[in-house]
């Protein structure tokens, strides 16, 4: 698993790599995932590096979700769209391609192409 230094979202949390960032506070950052799987698809992490969801402390879950909320309800009413997913791909087996926590905002359309 990677570590802190060589981190592409400790990168972007620190503004040393490219990141369309939509939200950030002290404890976290949202921001556009570079290969959406639909329009919108946004990235919630801790700014501290955790491996995955189950590594962050109960206030880090905690700024984490409040984040999740704020930044969902924002881009479904810009995209106007009508649900949305939530996911938290954890470990290799489980599609896990990036080792720093991160939860996923899939925003959804009737008949839009995406799967999951
Ligand atoms: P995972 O596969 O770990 O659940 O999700 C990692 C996500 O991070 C993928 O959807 C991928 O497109 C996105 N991603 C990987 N590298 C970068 C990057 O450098 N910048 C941004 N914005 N997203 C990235
Ligand atoms: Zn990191």
């Amino acid at each position: 698993m990677e570590e802190d230094g060589a981190c592409v979202f400790c990168e972007i949390v620190r503004r040393r790599a490219d990141g369309h960032i939509v939200y950030e506070d002290g404890e976290v950052v949202a921001f556009l995932d570079a290969r959406p799987v639909v329009r919108g698809h946004t990235l919630v992490v801790p700014r501290i590096h955790r491996q995955n969801v189950l590594q962050m402390d109960e206030n880090e879950t905690a700024a984490v979700f409040r984040c999740v909320r704020r930044v969902a309800a924002a881009v479904i009413r810009a995209l106007h769209a009508e649900g949305f997913n939530l996911g938290a791909n954890t470990g290799q087996v489980a599609g896990q391609t990036v080792a720093h926590a991160h939860i996923h905002i899939i925003p959804r359309h009737q008949g839009d192409a995406f799967w999951c």
